[in-house]
């Protein structure tokens, strides 16, 4: 049985009309859904007893289960219990402009990238739309507040999974239902130009963030697979035209690794790739694991790798970081428990 959660509303409303009922049906559904948030068909009593009955053959309105919560002081991390028993974790930030939630659009990741933690757990399956819709359900619910920003983050890449992320959008970004702005959602990706390519075109309002870490193909190779699939020069030819497409700035995320891509010459080349594009770096101090043998780039030397950036005019920032104690930053976000 679909589960509702999957639905975007033009597909409710596409639902009700098959079945000769009104496509205002669907108006009512989502406002209990995702405004009201009342999840029992009982309780909806301005919808007939025998359409109640159609729906619930229909459409299941069972959730995912939070079995874990971990708790720092601006930071939340949970684990979920998928209903074929895979885990996967969403993280709440605390910011000054407001409350993010970072979610996983796959179980395991097939990119490969030596650094990420997260990637070691080869992909198991995506996600469906209504596993990514419910972690936000569940988490709002958890906080008794509403998420004022999404980013598609966490475990997976999100254009390994397209159609459902995007599914997952257009729910919350329905005016009928949870109404987030698109300016306040960003997906992250690796690199898979053809996902760049469609989402530019459907989603011209939503953030675009790009991981690229490595200024040029010989270090990237080295530590992202996907970038022998994907050249930095074709890439780069993409975000000119998604930015053509749709004027919007780039975010690019860029780890330091220790010897690995720090150097100042390394700062010269990034600038010099993406001085043409309307974009900031976002300069991620790694997060070190257990399992793998990078390091973090020492703190002065990250400031000087910034100088550069800056000096070049490259709009660039250093991430603030979060969830260190809870294993919740980035590229730890992987079931321990398993
Ligand atoms: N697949 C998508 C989204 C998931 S990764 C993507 O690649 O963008 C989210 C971000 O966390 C990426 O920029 C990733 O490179 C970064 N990341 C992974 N491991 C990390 C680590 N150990 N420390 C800091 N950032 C990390």
């Amino acid at each position: 049985m679909n589960n509702i959660f999957n639905l975007p509303f033009e597909n409710l409303e596409n639902y009700f009309e098959s079945i000769n009922e009104k496509k205002y049906r669907a108006t009512q559904l989502y406002d209990y859904l995702y405004k009201k948030r009342t999840y029992n068909l009982d309780s909806m009593t301005n919808i007939s007893k025998e359409l109640r009955d159609k729906i619930s053959k229909e459409f299941d309105f069972s959730f995912i289960e939070i079995i874990k919560k971990q708790v720092d002081i601006d930071v939340k991390k949970y684990l979920f219990k998928l209903k074929d028993g895979n885990l996967i974790e969403s993280v709440l930030m605390y910011h000054n402009y407001g409350i993010s939630l970072c979610v996983s659009s796959q179980v395991g990741c097939n990119m490969g990238c030596k650094f990420c933690e997260s990637g070691r757990l080869k992909k198991v399956r995506n996600l469906e739309t209504y596993e990514i819709v419910e972690q936000l359900l569940l988490i709002e619910s958890d906080i008794k507040d509403r998420i004022t920003h999404v980013v598609v983050m966490g475990i997976g890449e999100p254009f390994d999974n397209y159609d459902n992320v995007m599914n997952f959008i257009r729910i919350i970004t329905s005016n009928k239902g949870i109404d987030l702005g698109s300016r306040h959602i960003t997906v992250s990706t690796c690199g898979v130009i053809p996902g760049i390519e469609k989402f530019m075109q459907e989603f011209k309002q939503v953030n675009l963030a790009i991981s690229l870490h490595a200024p040029n193909d010989e270090i990237r190779n080295k530590i992202m697979p996907i970038s022998k699939v994907y050249k930095l020069s074709d890439l780069m030819n993409t975000l000119k035209k998604y930015q053509n497409t749709t004027n919007r700035r780039i975010t690019f995320e860029y780890i330091m690794l220790e010897n690995i891509n720090d150097s100042a010459e390394c700062a010269k080349e990034l600038a010099n790739l993406i001085k043409n594009i309307n974009g900031y770096v976002n300069l991620i101090p790694y997060n070190e694991t257990e399992n793998i043998e990078f390091k973090r780039t020492k703190k002065v030397q990250i400031l000087a790798f910034y100088d550069i950036l800056k000096k070049s005019g490259i709009n660039v920032t250093i991430r603030k970081e979060f969830g260190g104690k809870v294993d919740a930053a980035c590229g730890q976000l992987r079931a321990k428990s398993l």
